[in-house]
């Protein structure tokens, strides 16, 4: 149920909402717009709660949210949402890009592509080093020293760093690192990693599982909300059909309809979609003509060394000349690409202070 107090409500009469909805065992999640306040009752609720809450003070109206996800729903939350990722606002009518390596593999071929990423027009660096392969045998990933290696580089770039976490036991690890925490395809469903990265508050990067409905993935998107942590950026990056000439195909389609359940942030990853550099740049433009507010893609500078991804990866070159060509699809939409904050450390933190901090 959301609770639409009245224009100019009193902090008392919100106050008393409030007591009343932890009462009924419920949860509030107050949302404080321009010209009133909203107040999502979210649990195992009755019907007699609707009158009970309409009969307080200073309330409006209660209106009951007919979505099985609360907190995601637009019902909820009219107006887009905007998350700030180290200083780059996502969703605030601006394209913003983030490129990068499948993996963190070593610090100078990390350097490396970074630069180019930036020199492209990235504005936020992504890199692995937790990865989830479908073989054990296959690179796993760097672990910690991914970590510190993608924090220096992209405190060195100006670069908030968005990297996936892949268990419970490492999400406080991770949530000291990075600036926005990535749940991949192949956890979108583990509910107990999705509170996890909740519970830290950091901005949370959830991509869209490859056999997931829009529906089952925005109860996923719930469950990150569910925890108190609004700051939630969705990915649509290819799903299963018949289909066999690519990797995945990528579900453009889900970016409008996303865009109208939810206020979420959407972006779109065309390299995992697709799994072939040749056709990421095309479906990169047509993600961002969808309305994406978003294009996360992989880079590398020497792909045929990359330890994984390397089909998918853009060379350096190709990158700049999407950059280029997403500048004009996101014109002709009405927007703009976000360009890359300041060189120097991101956030303007210094990796003591990032260190200590989960917040
Ligand atoms: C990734 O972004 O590195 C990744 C593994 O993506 P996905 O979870 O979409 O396969
Ligand atoms: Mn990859």
């Amino acid at each position: 149920m959301i609770v639409v107090m009245q224009h100019g409500a009193s902090e008392p009469q919100i106050q008393h909402v409030i007591e009343r909805i932890r009462q009924l065992g419920l949860t509030e999640h107050l949302s404080r717009g321009e010209f009133r306040t909203v107040i999502g009752a979210v649990g195992d609720k009755r019907p007699e709660h609707q009158t009970i809450l309409e009969a307080i003070d200073g309330v409006e109206q209660v209106v009951p949210i007919m979505k099985p996800y609360k907190l995601a729903s637009r019902e909820f939350h009219p107006v887009d949402s905007q998350v700030d990722v180290g200083g780059v606002t996502i969703g605030g009518g601006g394209v913003v890009l983030i490129a990068g390596p499948c993996a963190v593999e070593n610090r100078q071929s990390l350097h490396t592509i970074a630069e180019a990423a930036r020199a492209g027009g990235a504005a936020i660096l992504r890199g692995g080093a937790f990865k989830p392969r479908t073989s054990p045998y296959s690179f796993q990933g760097l672990g910690l020293d991914g970590l510190k290696m993608l924090r220096e580089v992209g405190d060195e770039f100006g670069m908030p760093v968005v990297t996936e976490v892949v268990a419970v036991k490492d999400v406080e690890l991770v949530a000291r690192y990075a600036d926005m925490i990535q749940i991949g395809a192949r956890n979108v469903q583990n509910f107990n990693l999705l509170s996890e990265v909740g519970m830290t508050g950091k901005p949370v990067f959830l991509k869209r599982g490859f056999a997931t409905t829009i529906g089952e993935y925005l109860m996923s998107a719930e469950y990150v909300l569910s925890q108190g942590n609004r700051k939630l950026v969705l990915c649509e990056r290819g799903i299963k059909t018949f289909e066999t000439e690519l990797r995945f195909t990528f579900d453009v389609s889900a970016v409008p309809v996303i865009k109208h359940n939810t206020h979420l942030p959407i972006f779109v990853d065309p390299s995992h979609a697709c799994g072939r550099r040749e056709f990421v740049t095309a479906l990169a433009l047509a993600g961002v003509a969808a309305g994406a507010d978003g294009v996360m893609v992989e880079i590398h500078n020497c792909p045929e060394e990359a330890m994984c991804d390397g089909p998918q990866a853009l060379l350096p070159e190709m990158f700049a000349d999407l950059a280029r060509r997403l500048a004009d699809v996101a014109k002709a939409v009405g927007k703009e690409l976000v360009p890359p904050g300041p060189r120097g450390r991101a956030g303007g933190k210094d990796h003591g202070e990032r260190g200590a901090q989960i917040n």
